[in-house]
């Protein structure tokens, strides 16, 4: 299977944002002059993100650069402004650290921490599926990262295997904050991976942290089974599965891991695990982690299921070769679509 594209339609009509309870860190200034540019580590819809070594505190680092002419075209401003908005705001074990960010005439730049084992896409493709363990494992971290993010009312709105990178140490950091939104109650844009889209999403009714906690469950399938619980060629075919409702679950799936997915994909957002009374703590207290040791995971004291190999700073061994990229001369942009970045430097 494919790595699957994000999409995104119609506009985004969603209620007001707040950002009282984020805490700015501190901000570096960076400039491209800094970055000496290496290989490719993936592409995205608005450019590529490239290792890079940094002049500055000869640190690596992951450089992601967006192209305006890009950005402006799939009108895609408020969403980049999300991404970069409510990364530099937040820091936790379990996301990637955004340590700066900067822009030139053509571009903006993410300076991000570079996480060197791959994307957990890669490791699953390679493996099959997961055990139950080790899919725990990274579902805790998730439930953490989740229970933070939405303590921020921030919606992440994109999980999946690719979005989904492991450190050196054999964590899991969250990536692509593309679709992140601050909200307050709901948002009404229709954006996310089709497999892993929630029925309110698909339905336009409006959605809100819900859909997060169903996408987890499409990924804690998707991890103990090897491929997703709705599945199809095409879009809408996935889209009728997933408004079905219907999930076959392999044999060797534990009941208790069952039993946690079907809670989380439950149709009744209001029902669902994560939803309902307690919200997080509702998925921390379910069975399936009876075990679990919520503070060590926090604190990354429980030994992870692997560890990656990694040759040095700047191995890159667990991406796949990309050809280098064309740099193309970008067409000039008006002054008024420049304008639309002016707000990026107060972030
Ligand atoms: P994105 O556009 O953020 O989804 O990034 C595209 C791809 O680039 C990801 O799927 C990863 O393979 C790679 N990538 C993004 N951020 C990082 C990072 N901080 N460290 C290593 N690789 C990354």
């Amino acid at each position: 299977m494919l790595r699957r594209m994000t999409s995104t339609k119609k506009t985004d009509t969603s209620a007001q944002e707040e950002v009282a309870v984020m805490k700015p860190r501190e901000k570096r200034v960076f400039a491209l002059e800094n970055f000496e540019l290496k290989e490719t580590l993936g592409t995205g819809t608005f450019g590529r993100v490239r290792l890079t070594n940094c002049n500055i505190d000869n640190k690596h680092y992951a450089l992601k650069m967006l192209k305006k002419v890009d950005i402006l075209r799939l009108k895609q401003v408020d969403h980049i402004k999300s991404e970069v908005r409510i990364l530099s705001m937040i820091e936790h074990p379990f996301i990637v650290n955004m340590a700066g960010h900067f822009q030139n005439d053509q571009a903006l730049f993410m300076v991000i921490e570079y996480v060197q084992g791959g994307e957990l896409y890669s490791h699953l493709r390679r493996e099959v599926r997961f055990s139950d363990d080790k899919s725990k494992y990274y579902a805790a971290e998730i439930v953490l990262a989740f229970s933070y993010l939405h303590g921020l009312k921030v919606i992440y709105r994109d999980l999946k295997p690719e979005n989904l990178l492991i450190t050196a140490s054999g964590h899991v950091k969250i990536t692509d904050f593309g679709f992140a939104k601050i909200v307050e109650d709901r948002t009404w844009t229709l954006c996310g991976t089709p497999e892993y889209l929630a029925p309110e999403i698909i339905q336009s009714k409006g959605h809100g942290k819900s859909v997060d906690w169903w996408a987890l469950g499409v990924l804690i399938y998707e991890m103990l089974a090897g491929y997703p619980p709705f599945y199809d060629e095409s879009p809408f075919g996935i889209y009728q599965k997933i408004l079905a409702g219907r999930v076959e679950y392999p044999r060797h799936i534990d009941p208790k891991a069952k039993d946690c997915i079907k809670k989380l994909l439950a149709q009744d957002r209001t029902k669902r695990l994560g939803c309902i009374k307690g919200g997080a703590v509702s998925v921390k207290n379910h069975k399936w982690f009876a075990k679990l040791d919520w503070n060590a995971a926090f604190s990354c004291t429980i030994p992870p299921p692997f560890k990656p190999e990694i040759a040095g700073d700047s191995d890159t061994t667990h991406f796949d070769d990309y050809p280098d990229s064309e740099e193309t001369v970008n067409p000039e942009i008006s002054d008024h679509d420049k304008a639309q970045f002016d707000e990026f430097d107060a972030f």
